[in-house]
This record gives structure tokens, C-alpha cells and sequence, in this order.
């Protein structure tokens, strides 16, 4: 008989608590991970001022606890994660920040970083450990039903904590987000909010306006967009279904970032106006392999 090699003990959980603040697509993905998982959190508190979305976490038993003030969901929680739209991550973890124990971790996973450090920095506390995050993961859907448990398998999570932020507390936010399935980078938050401008605020703006320039369209025009939408057109209409309130606050809270990126984007689509007006073959050409080449890369990154 041969000997089978033993399971290796299963991790303790890293959080005898663990709070989510808005069990939305982001934070029921993490509810829904945690779960399933058993390494995360000994016990699971969500939390969230919408009453119909609190039935919900309660009817889909993602929850250990549902609580509607987020004070008593975080008050001996080991660790606070605010899943809430960017514009109210700062006002949240001002209201909680006072009740949260010693040692504790309040982290974050809004889109843009740099205004969330900002406005949060004065009700930060030398006992708390901030750790601001953003998973690089989600869909068009918000709301507790549209979270999944594997939202974050082989996703980035970019953090980025700050100077004073206890490298062990970043280390521990690490560890969480691997155990969701995620991979991570530690970066710059003025960098983070450059990067994020370029890959994924623009790409929503452009898709927002193209939608609003199509509808704009005179009615017989707009019904044959409607009628004979192939798939370029429909891939921006996936993208420019996703929350008012949340891109609302993304756009807002990276103003400076994402007007770069959109300045540069329209020289180099002047310069393709400027190609297709002279027929200059080879710089049209050259534009759309490079299109290609990045799409390979994503495939070949498993992130596409
Ligand atoms: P979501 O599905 O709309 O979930 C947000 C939840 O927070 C909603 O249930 C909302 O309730 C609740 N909420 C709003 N204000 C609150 C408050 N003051 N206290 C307690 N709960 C509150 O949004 P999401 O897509 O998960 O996004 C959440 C965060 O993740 C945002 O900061 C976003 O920038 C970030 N993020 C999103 C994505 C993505 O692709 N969706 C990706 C990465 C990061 P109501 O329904 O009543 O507003």
C-alpha cells in the first residue's frame, strides 16, 4: 500500500471578523469568496443603508450578520473593507473610524485613490492601518445579486498604501486578496489613478459618449443603429451600462488624471482622422496592429 502524501492543513482564517461595507458587485464578490473559502474571516458582517439591498444579502445567506449602521458592522470588526461608490468612501470611513478597535485594518476598494486618501487623511487614526485597494475586476452589473465568487480569480489588485501604513497590514491585505483569488501589485496612488485613467475611466467615457452620440442621431437613424448594431457598437453599449452614481464619482475623483489621457487620445485620433483624410495606408495600418498586438498580450495574460 503506498502512503498518500497528506493534505496540507488548511490556513487559519485571517480575520476572526471581517466587515463589508456595501455588499454590492465588489463586496458580495468578497462576502461570496469568503464564504466558500473558510481561510478569510472566522465571521462575515455586511452592511448597507439600502434596506432592500440588506433583504437581499440576507436572503442569499452571504452574511454571517446585516447590519444597517455601519458603526455596529464595524465597531469589533478585525478588519473593514468600504465597498461603497467612490464618492462616499471617505464620509463612511470618517463615521466608522471612531468605533473601530485598536490594531484593526480599514481598507478600501474604490476606483480611484488619490481623493479617497485625501479626504479620508484627517479622521485616520495611528492605531488604524489604512490600506486603500483596487481590484482591476467587475462587470456592467452593480447590486448584491450581481456578485460571484470567482470575480477576482487571476485579476489584478493594485494597492496602495500610504507612507505610514504598517508594511504588515499591507502584507495581511496581500495575503486577503490572494486567498480571493486575486494576484497583486503594491503602487504609487498618483500612478495608480494614471494608470486606471487609461485602461479603464477613458474606455468608459468613450463608451458613454458614442452611446449619447448614436442616440442623439435622427429617429430613423437611430432605430437602424438599434436595428443593425454589430459587434463593435454592442461591445460599447456593454460597457456604457454600468452605474451612473458610481462612474459619475470615478470621473469626478480622477478629473485631473482623465483629462490627460483624454487630451492625448484626441491628438492621436486626429492623427488617424488625419491618415483616413490623406490615405496614408501604412499609418492606419500600423494603428490597427498595434490594436492586435495588445489584444495577443491580454489573451496570453489571461486578461482578457
Ligand atoms: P454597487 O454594486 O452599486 O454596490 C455598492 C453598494 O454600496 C450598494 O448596495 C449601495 O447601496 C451601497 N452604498 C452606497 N452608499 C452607501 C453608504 N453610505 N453606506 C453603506 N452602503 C452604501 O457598486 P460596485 O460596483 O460594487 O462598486 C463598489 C466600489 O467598488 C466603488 O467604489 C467602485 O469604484 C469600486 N469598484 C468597482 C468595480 C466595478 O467594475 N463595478 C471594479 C473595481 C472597483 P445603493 O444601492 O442604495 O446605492
Amino acid at each position: 500500500m503506498t502512503d498518500r502524501p497528506a493534505t496540507p492543513p488548511m490556513p487559519a482564517p485571517l480575520f476572526g471578523k471581517l466587515a463589508v461595507i456595501g455588499p454590492g458587485l465588489i463586496g458580495s464578490s468578497i462576502l461570496r469568496r469568503a464564504q466558500r473559502d473558510g481561510t478569510i474571516a472566522a465571521e462575515l458582517v455586511a452592511c448597507d443603508i439600502d434596506p432592500t439591498a440588506r433583504q437581499r444579502v440576507a436572503e442569499l445567506g452571504i452574511a454571517d450578520r446585516v447590519e444597517a449602521d455601519p458603526i455596529l458592522a464595524a465597531a469589533d470588526a478585525d478588519c473593514v473593507i468600504l465597498c461603497v461608490p467612490v464618492g462616499a468612501i471617505a464620509s463612511v470611513g470618517a463615521q466608522i473610524l471612531p468605533a473601530m478597535k485598536p490594531g484593526a485594518i480599514l481598507s478600501e476598494v474604490g476606483s480611484t485613490k488619490q481623493s479617497i486618501i485625501t479626504a479620508i487623511a484627517p479622521a485616520l487614526r495611528p492605531d488604524i492601518a489604512f490600506v486603500p485597494t483596487h481590484p482591476m475586476a467587475g462587470t456592467e452589473y452593480s447590486g448584491p445579486d450581481a456578485g460571484f465568487a470567482t470575480l477576482f480569480d487571476d485579476r489584478w489588485c493594485l494597492l496602495t498604501p500610504l507612507e505610514e501604513t504598517d508594511p504588515a497590514a499591507t502584507a495581511i491585505i496581500e495575503t486577503l486578496w490572494h486567498r480571493l483569488g486575486a494576484r497583486t501589485r503594491i503602487m504609487d496612488p498618483a500612478h495608480h489613478d494614471r494608470v486606471c485613467a487609461i485602461v479603464s475611466h477613458l474606455p468608459h467615457l468613450l463608451a458613454f459618449t458614442i452611446c449619447g452620440t448614436a442616440d442623439d442621431l435622427a429617429d430613423e437613424t437611430r432605430s437602424e443603429v438599434l436595428d443593425f448594431a454589430a459587434s463593435g457598437f454592442r461591445d460599447f453599449t456593454r460597457i456604457a451600462a454600468s452605474d451612473p452614481v458610481m462612474w459619475r464619482d470615478i470621473f469626478l475623483n480622477n478629473r485631473e488624471a482623465l483629462l490627460e489621457m483624454l487630451a492625448r487620445f484626441m491628438e492621436d485620433a486626429q492623427a488617424m482622422a488625419r491618415a483616413i483624410r490623406w490615405g496614408d495606408e501604412d499609418f492606419i495600418v500600423d494603428r490597427i496592429e498595434r490594436g492586435r498586438h495588445i489584444r495577443r498580450s491580454l489573451l496570453e495574460n489571461r486578461q482578457a
